[in-house]
């Protein structure tokens, strides 16, 4: 992540940082970098394998086998699951697999079906 937000002001791309600031040359506006990036800490925003936002309740497919733990099998590459719940735990999503039960994804091996 180089590249800097335009100008909340005068909408200029020629923004540059100054410490914590962020700081516009042709309208002189100064703002804060650090609040934006709080803010978005606050609502985390979850995105599949190619950048897509996930929601509660969308149907993925998976993107790479995955070898269950414990000889569970393999969920292969390219099985859909549907209705995923987005947690904040060591994996992200939360789901229901057909054969497998319920189990716990990564957003990075996953694609959104649109
Ligand atoms: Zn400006």
């Amino acid at each position: 992540m180089s590249a800097l937000p335009p100008c909340p002001k005068c909408h200029s791309e020629y923004t540059y940082e100054d410490g914590a600031m962020l700081v516009c040359p042709e309208c002189a506006h100064e703002w804060s970098a650090t609040a934006t990036e709080a803010a978005e800490e606050t609502a985390r925003v979850y995105r599949d394998a190619v950048g897509n936002i996930l929601q509660d309740g969308d149907t993925v497919t998976v993107i790479k086998d995955l070898k269950l733990k414990g000889g569970g099998g393999t969920v292969k590459v390219g099985t859909k699951v549907k209705n995923i719940r987005l947690v904040d735990s060591d994996h992200d999503i939360d789901c229901k697999i057909d054969g497998f039960g319920q189990m716990g994804l990564k957003t990075e091996f996953v694609k959104k079906v649109v």
